[in-house]
């Protein structure tokens, strides 16, 4: 016989080393008739399934096919007779000793002369696979049950400290009636500014927790989104920053609908932040535009401005841009806005510039 060359050999000698192809291949290969006799069996079969070729040839193929798979083999066999091939089908199928193999199958007719007279089978192993994906989605199921345990802590532990919160700045503002030493007076103010502080972070905190349960409902008004603006300026010009806030409106003014609340939260929240992210600027920008359909409002300052790579993550839920010790804060607020603003059918980006400043814009859709 010659090596290289398969046209100089015989038909029993070419079909002799098929066979070894065949019986000495990693793949397990089986055939069978159309109704469903083994009729050859390779080496890797015998290891995968456990069964001699001499036990096995002559058998029908549903001894290696569990009970409740027994419809499979009809399915498969319906195709093979119409000419089709059936490629990567998982499945599982039986072990001589009774476990169960998790395989991949690939079946193609056997024709001779034109007339489809069998089965032929490739059978994987597919355990390694299997394993892995249902390692996959345990630790996803894991992951997804400590996150709404997460969530479920969250709204618990911010509800807990509300209750004290209250009572501590109830007691303050009494004392601050009775108080008459000035020095006193300063300490209380101070003790007051950081509880409006953490009254603020856990009020925000209730609110992550309202929208992962899908609680955080809008009342919806008809807003004067001047009045709106004009409070939020208010309230920051209260808490002793040294930034002026100057407002620029241009446009004929207009109502929007949506909950005035929610919409004074967002400005002061990009307020404060424009405040806490430009310690060492003076001013701060609140842009109105009236547009026809919408009306789009800016907070601008010139801070430490966002690094281009870090813009598209501003607005997760707990995402902050560098933990820098001498900022405070949770990463909620821009998360908090974003919902907020998508719940009223508007937008929230950001443009910014590193050592430059930033301006966050949104937009509310004007009543039609
Ligand atoms: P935080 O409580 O940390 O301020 P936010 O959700 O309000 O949380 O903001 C998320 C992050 O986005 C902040 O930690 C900060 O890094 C960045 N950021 C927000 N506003 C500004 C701003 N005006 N200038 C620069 N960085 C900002």
């Amino acid at each position: 016989m010659q090596p290289n060359s398969t046209n100089s050999l015989s038909p029993e000698e070419k079909q002799s080393l098929l066979a070894a192809v065949i019986d000495t291949s990693d793949d397990t290969i089986i055939s069978k008739t159309l109704n469903g006799i083994i009729t050859s069996w390779n080496k890797s079969a015998e290891q995968m399934f456990g069964y001699t070729e001499k036990e096995i040839i002559g058998k029908h193929i549903s001894i290696l096919i569990p009970p409740e798979r027994l419809k499979e083999e009809d399915y498969i066999i319906s195709e093979i007779k119409s000419g089709n091939k059936i490629d990567h089908f998982e499945t599982y199928r039986r072990h001589k000793n009774g476990i169960l193999i998790p395989i991949s199958l690939s079946v193609s007719p056997i024709i001779i002369d034109g007339e489809i007279i069998g089965a032929a089978k490739i059978a994987r192993d597919i355990t390694a696979q299997v394993e892995a994906q249902n390692e996959t989605k345990r630790l996803y199921e894991e992951l997804k049950s400590l996150n709404s345990k997460k969530d479920e802590f969250i709204g618990f532990a911010s509800h807990e400290l509300k209750t004290p919160l209250t009572s501590i700045s109830g007691y303050i503002q009494i004392l601050e009636r009775v108080i008459t030493d000035d020095r006193a007076k300063g300490f209380l103010a101070k003790t007051m500014q950081q509880v409006s502080k953490l009254s603020s972070l856990v009020n925000k905190l209730v609110d992550v927790s309202k929208i992962e349960s899908g609680k955080l409902h809008l009342n919806k008004t008809s807003v004067d989104v001047e009045a709106v603006v004009a409070d939020a300026i208010q309230l920051l010009e209260h808490t002793n920053a040294p930034h002026k806030i100057k407002l620029q409106a241009n446009g004929e003014p207009v109502t929007v609908s949506g909950d005035g609340h929610r919409i004074e939260q967002v400005l002061v929240i990009l307020m404060t932040n424009a405040i806490k992210y430009s310690p060492k600027a003076e001013e701060i920008g609140v842009l109105i535009h009236y547009g026809t359909n919408q009306v789009k409002i800016g907070i601008k300052d010139q801070g430490i401005g966002i690094p281009a790579d870090k813009i598209p993550h501003v607005f997760d839920r707990f995402y902050r841009v560098e933990d820098d010790p001498n900022i405070s804060g949770l990463g909620i607020g821009l998360y908090l806005s974003h919902q907020i603003i998508e719940r009223h059918k508007g937008k929230i980006w950001v443009e910014s510039k590193v050592g430059e400043g930033s301006t966050f814009w949104f937009t509310l859709p004007i009543i039609s």
